[in-house]
C-alpha cells in the first residue's frame, strides 16, 4: 500500500475532528499561561485546509506541502501560523529530488521541516512550545526502520508524542506569550504542543488502524 496526497483530505478531517473534540481544554491551557486564542487560530487554517483538500490530494508531496505551507501562513494567524507555515514549505524544499519518497527520506524532510521551525522560532527543546513534541517525533521518525513501519510503531510513535506533550507541563516557558510568566508558567502543559500532539496522535491512528506496513511515495 502506498501513501500518496491522496490521503490528505482524511489526514485533516482527522486532525480537525481531533482538535474540535478537545477544543475546551486546549483553549483553557491557552487561557492559563497564553492568550486563549489558539484553537481560533488553528481552526482558520484547518477550514482553509478542508476547503482545498480536493485539490490537494491531486497534487505530489512537494507541492502538497508547498500548498499547505501557504494556506497555513496566511490563514491561522498567530505564532503558530508562521510556524507551521515554515515547517511544510521547508519540507517541500527539502523534498526536491527526494522522490519517490521513502520513510528514511520522509525522516530527513520531517527533520529538515522542523529545525527551519526551531531556526523561524528562535527556540530549541526544552522551551515549553510545540517543538518539544516536534522534536521527538522527529527523532524517532529518524532512528526507525524502514521495515519497522508497522502499525505496532505508529502506536509507539503516538505515544512519544503523548509523553512528549506531557513533559511540557513541567518546563519553565522561555519562548512565546507564555515566557512572560517564567517560572509561573511551569504546572501547565503548552497549548500548541497539546494540538501538535493531538493532530499528529490524528494521523497515525489512521495509519496505525488502516495499514499493515505503508510506503510513502509520490501520487503517480
Ligand atoms: P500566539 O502565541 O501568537 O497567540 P497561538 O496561540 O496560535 O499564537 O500559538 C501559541 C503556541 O505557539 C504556543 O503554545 C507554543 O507552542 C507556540 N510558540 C509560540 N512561540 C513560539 C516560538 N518562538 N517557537 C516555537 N513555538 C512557539
Ligand atoms: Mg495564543
Amino acid at each position: 500500500m502506498s501513501l500518496t496526497p491522496e490521503s490528505l483530505p482524511v489526514f485533516i478531517q482527522e486532525m480537525t475532528d481531533a482538535i474540535e473534540k478537545n477544543a475546551d481544554e486546549v483553549t483553557s491551557l491557552d487561557q492559563e499561561i497564553g492568550d486563549g486564542d489558539h484553537v481560533f487560530n488553528l481552526r482558520r487554517g484547518l477550514s482553509a485546509l478542508n476547503d482545498q483538500s480536493a485539490e490537494l490530494a491531486q497534487l505530489d508531496w512537494l507541492s502538497a506541502w508547498q500548498k499547505i505551507g501557504m494556506i497555513l501562513m496566511s490563514t491561522v494567524g498567530g505564532a503558530s501560523g508562521s510556524l507551521y507555515g515554515t515547517l511544510f514549505i521547508a519540507m517541500s524544499k527539502s523534498a526536491a529530488g527526494k522522490s519517490p519518497l521513502n520513510l528514511k527520506k520522509f525522516a530527513e524532510i520531517f527533520s529538515q521541516g522542523v529545525d527551519a521551525v526551531k531556526k523561524r522560532g528562535k527556540a530549541e527543546a526544552g522551551e515549553k512550545t510545540l517543538l518539544d513534541v516536534l522534536i521527538p517525533v522527529a527523532n524517532y521518525l529518524c532512528d526507525m526502520d524502514q521495515d519497522a513501519m508497522t502499525s505496532a510503531s505508529f502506536h509507539t510513535l503516538s505515544l512519544v508524542a503523548l509523553q512528549a506533550m506531557e513533559s511540557t507541563r513541567n518546563m519553565i516557558a522561555t519562548k512565546g506569550r507564555a515566557a512572560y510568566l517564567g517560572e509561573r508558567s511551569r504546572g501547565h502543559i503548552d497549548a500548541g504542543a497539546r494540538t501538535c500532539q493531538l493532530m499528529i496522535c490524528a494521523i497515525l491512528e489512521i495509519l496505525s488502524n488502516d495499514l499493515k506496513s505503508v510506503q510513502i511515495s509520490p501520487a503517480q
